[in-house]
């Protein structure tokens, strides 16, 4: 699944190509992904200069002048590319949508779990309303220490499933949320408001850190992806405990341990991240 770092990554390649032009068609061949394809025929999106391509927690904003835009989530097996519009369509590339200099932007999605729908801003720059119930972004000063306490306090919940809780904070999926564990010595089973402030500063600074570094690789987490140009992302992101129970606790050779946590695979080292 696509999570924020490859997100932000194709961002910043959209960003590069897709300002200053307009799409002038788009051409949908399902009538579906996650939400019907249908509103992509309003000819509002049409013939307005693109302004920019923003990222807000794992979804994609492409501005348009006038204040519209496409909100687009790579949802399971997304991927975008830009490519002349003679290359031949692939089978799963189920929305093309052509440029005034004849390069086409194609969202390609086996699963059919993202979306793109066209959205009205309430402002140049702003979020879209359906955006509007997320939490900070973990990259962004408001994600603090002092906000994690708080939003952490009184919370029986287990602090993986808190940290991976998008009222909370957003995009951090669940290779970050056992990494950042496993490196500020957090247990993933402790309740969330029984983490002290101490804590909650390693674990911020440790969040940041290993984000920063999967998207200074261009996007690390997941072995089909592929970035705008089609390029691979360069698998240099090291994991210490995810996908690794069994095989030796980095800083300690302790086994490291798997459970199921909210449904989701949890790692780590019953030594170096002791309950509380
Ligand atoms: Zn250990």
């Amino acid at each position: 699944m696509p999570e924020l770092p490859e997100v932000e990554t194709v961002k910043r390649a959209l960003d590069k190509r897709l300002p200053g032009h307009e799409f002038v068609k788009i051409d949908t061949y399902v009538p579906a992904l996650r939400f019907p394809l249908g509103s992509l025929g309003d000819h509002a999106l049409l013939h307005r200069k693109i302004m920019a391509v923003r990222r807000r927690a794992r979804y994609l904003i492409v501005e348009m002048e006038g204040c519209r835009a496409l909100l687009l989530h790579l949802g399971m097996t997304g991927t975008l590319r830009i490519v002349p519009a003679v290359a031949p369509r692939l089978k799963h590339e189920h929305v093309v949508l052509l440029l005034e200099n004849g390069d086409t932007l194609r969202f390609e999605d086996p699963r059919r779990f993202g979306f793109i729908l066209p959205c009205v801003l309430s402002a140049p720059g702003v979020d879209p309303k359906e955006l509007a119930a997320l939490g900070p972004e973990p990259l962004s000063d408001d994600f603090s220490a002092e906000y994690l306490y708080q939003a952490f306090k009184g919370r029986k919940t287990r602090v993986k499933t808190a940290l991976m809780d998008n009222s909370i904070v957003v995009g951090v999926g669940n290779i970050y949320a056992n990494e950042s564990l496993f490196l500020s010595g957090i247990n993933p089973l402790t309740p969330a408001g029984k983490v002290p402030l101490s804590q909650c500063e390693l674990l911020v600074d440790n969040v940041k850190a290993t984000l920063r570094r999967a998207i200074d690789a261009g996007g690390t987490t997941i072995s089909d992806f592929k970035g705008v140009d089609g390029s691979e992302g360069k698998f240099v992101l090291q994991l210490n405990v995810y996908g690794k129970s069994g095989e030796p606790c980095p800083k300690c050779g302790t086994e490291i341990a798997r459970v199921a946590i909210g449904g989701r695979s949890s790692f780590y080292c019953s030594r170096c991240q002791k309950e509380q």
